[in-house]
């Protein structure tokens, strides 16, 4: 399969990882901020090709995992509204919140309805123009385009029962406030795919500038984050700093401007509350004034009481990198897929899902 088979070539992999031994000497740690990336090093075993000095760790790039309790206490308090339909993408429905999930209030017989698309959620709105339907809008700068497209779409068609309860992050800031923190000590990072698909190179030029340490954008196969490694050893070794990309097949430096300017239009920024960092400054999008009449936020008096977080569970530390799944005294016991007691079991992204399935050299 084309811009698959080839990222996969056993051989090219097996040069890289000696290129990267070869010339890896000193200990390095890298953070990949984005989900997609957490899974693939799981799934290929990535972590035991590497020198036992170069560490690897998750960041917040689990949409759904650093989705703060309170916020999803909101989304449930909207599906419990008699007369509402909850449009959401899969991973959201099986989430416990402080004390339900929508899974749980659609077993009691709330509409909530698990979408593919934004399109499936506006085709639910025009089946039946008498009911509200609220889509829940989480993911980052990769998603929002298309759910700020879904708005001006139901601005064009005049469809007035279409609202966006909107929880989208962007990732700049919260690198940011995590190299800010000081927690976690970095040596570079492994940059989003998709997310660099949208937003480009230059909003990560801050990270060599003011703190010292590279950052290479990265695809998702394994020989995509093997020469993204391979990329980010070359520049501790050398003692440079500097923004590179080893995904040049999905990312231009100048990012998608149709897609940004779509965000753009109708998101501005805000602050935003995440999972394991509380309120990070300009990280979050709600929608501009002049499209309030789709806001959820608006159009409802959302009323959810006072978050309480999952007894145990330290999501909100591997979430910002301080620990690992391994650290959880719930992982593989009272924690697991079937049974999530956290959000990093739950989403196809988490860490703690990863962990689980594809096991491996530090999982087990
Ligand atoms: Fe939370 Fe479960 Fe992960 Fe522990 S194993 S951090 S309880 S999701």
């Amino acid at each position: 399969m084309k811009y698959v088979d080839e990222f996969r070539d056993a051989e090219v992999g097996r040069r890289l990882v000696a290129d990267i031994r070869r010339k890896s000497s000193r200990p390095a740690r890298f953070m990949e901020f984005c989900g997609g990336h957490t899974v693939s090093i799981a799934r290929h075993g990535i972590r035991q090709f590497l020198p036992p000095h170069i560490e690897m760790l998750s960041g917040p790039g689990c949409p759904v995992c650093v989705t703060a309790n309170r916020d999803l206490d909101r989304a449930i308090a909207l599906a419990r509204m008699p007369g509402v339909t909850v449009a959401c993408f899969g991973d959201m429905i099986r989430v416990p919140a402080s004390r339900s999930s929508l899974q749980q209030v659609r077993a009691e017989g709330g509409d909530v309805r698990v979408v593919y698309s934004t399109q499936d959620a506006l085709d639910i709105a025009r089946r039946d123009p008498a009911r509200p339907v609220v889509f829940i809008g989480i993911g980052f700068e990769a998603t929002a385009p298309t759910v700020a497209a879904s708005v001006l779409q139901a601005e064009q068609e005049g469809i007035g029962n279409y609202f966006v309860l909107s929880q989208h992050k962007l990732c700049p800031p919260v690198m940011r406030a995590l190299l800010d923190s000081g927690e976690v000590r970095l040596d570079g990072i492994v940059c989003p795919g998709h997310v660099s698909a949208v937003i480009g190179t230059h909003p990560y030029e801050f990270i060599p500038r003011d703190y010292s340490i590279g950052c290479v954008v990265s695809g998702f196969e394994p020989l995509d984050i093997l020469l993204c490694v391979d990329m980010l050893v070359d520049q501790v070794e050398d003692g440079k700093a500097e923004v590179a990309i080893a995904y040049r097949r999905g990312v231009r430096p100048e990012g998608n401007t149709v897609a940004l300017g779509l965000m753009h239009r109708v998101f501005e920024e805000c602050d935003a509350s995440w999972r394991g960092m509380g309120t990070v400054p300009g990280s979050g999008l709600r929608l501009r004034p002049e499209y309030r009449r789709f806001d959820a936020e608006y159009k409802f008096e959302i009323d959810a009481a006072e978050p309480v977080e999952p007894k145990g569970c330290i999501c909100g530390d591997i979430l910002r990198g301080a620990r690992t799944p391994l650290d959880c005294g719930l992982f593989r016991t009272a924690c697991s897929p079937d049974h999530p007691v956290g959000p990093c079991m739950v989403s196809s992204e988490g860490s703690c899902a990863a962990l689980y399935q594809y096991g491996g050299a530090d999982g087990g």
